[in-house]
């Protein structure tokens, strides 16, 4: 296979097509047996179920390379589990935990040129989803699927360096109590794109979402979870049933634990409680952990002890344990990181 021509330094977080891409149809009731394409397109029928009802759910993940030279996947086993329980809630036939794997491992090793090498901190981040392919037009879900997972190199989400974010409270609910924000599904996103504007528009780089019902608990961003710490030291993290169960912030709570030896509460979080933090992060994929220096409320400016500078030492462990494991520094729990040959 040819190298390809791509500037590592000048990656962002933009889509590029890359050789080879991952397809299976569900059709007749049963999953067809998947493979490789290249070819980038979707032809849909005009009543397809995806583009009618926005039947579909998502999972993002990164291959990367080690630091001796490995290409690796980190945890892919929790995004196909959380893929399957995002799938039946909105009525389609989940992908196995097995074709979920098998389609990780083979657009990996076919796109190996793709994947950034190790110094640039780069990634060939993964994009697996599963969406209703067949016409419907009554409401119901549609009788055919289809599952693809491609991939698009991207930089280093801290090129130009660390600095922590301002947040404000949005006007907007994000998931209703007992609705789908615990799913990884694009109609969690197209409803939160107008808030996510809105902030942008008022000078804020994110949103934080509270409790639809009470407006008095923390919840989340459109696309990441928080991390707080207190004063002495406890991981805090926010815990409701709308809130999307962040595989980043599961596996930081088993390092704060088991490695780190650090208390953790997984509790709902009061608004009013921010303002009394020594850090506050965001966590999830892209980043791993990006550090908040300030949340605002309208008047009410809630700033975070750890200040607009740097990320807080705690959250700052944290980060390098869990990049340490991932970049094969530093021995993690047995199964984290997935080889693939
Ligand atoms: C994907 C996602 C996250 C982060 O989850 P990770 O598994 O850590 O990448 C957080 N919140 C929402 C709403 C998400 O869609």
């Amino acid at each position: 296979m040819s190298k390809v021509n791509v500037d590592w330094s000048k990656l962002g977080f933009s889509y590029q097509p890359i050789s080879q891409r991952y397809v299976a149809n569900y059709k007749d009731g049963k999953w067809g047996k998947g493979g490789l394409t290249d070819n980038p397109n979707v032809t849909l029928n005009e009543c397809a179920g995806i583009l009618q009802y926005c039947q579909e759910v998502f999972e993002g993940l990164k291959a990367y390379k080690t630091k001796d030279g490995r290409t690796v996947t980190f945890r892919p086993d929790m995004n196909a589990k959380r893929m399957i329980d995002s799938a039946k809630r909105l009525e389609m036939p989940p992908v196995s935990e097995e074709m979920f794997m098998e389609a990780v491992d083979q657009v990996v090793a076919a796109n190996r040129d793709w994947i950034p090498p190790f110094e640039t901190g780069g990634a060939l981040y993964l994009r697996p989803y599963l969406f209703a392919s067949g016409p419907v037009i009554g409401v119901k879900p549609s009788d055919e699927y289809q599952f693809r997972l491609f991939g698009t190199p991207v930089g280093s989400y801290f090129k130009n360096g660390v600095k922590p974010i301002t947040i404000c409270v949005s006007d907007f609910d994000r998931a209703a109590p007992r609705g789908t924000g615990h799913i990884k599904a694009g109609l969690n996103y197209a409803m939160s794109l107008h808030a996510y504007i809105t902030a942008h528009t008022n000078g804020f780089d994110e949103n934080m979402f509270l409790d639809p019902a009470t407006r008095t608990y923390v919840e989340e961003t459109g696309g990441a979870n928080f991390l707080f710490v207190k004063k002495d030291g406890t991981l805090v993290t926010p815990k409701s049933d709308s809130i999307l169960p962040s595989i980043t912030r599961r596996s930081l709570i088993t390092i704060a634990t088991d490695m780190l030896g650090m208390k953790v509460e997984h509790r709902p979080v009061k608004l009013t409680e921010v303002g009394d933090f020594a850090e506050a992060g965001l966590c999830g994929t892209a980043a791993v952990i990006c550090p908040v220096g300030k949340v605002v409320d309208h008047d009410k400016v809630y700033n975070i002890a750890s200040g607009m500078e740097k990320m807080g030492p705690v959250l700052q462990k944290l980060y390098d344990t869990l990049r340490g494991i991932q970049l094969g520094t530093i021995e993690g729990p047995a199964g984290w990181v997935h080889e693939v040959k």
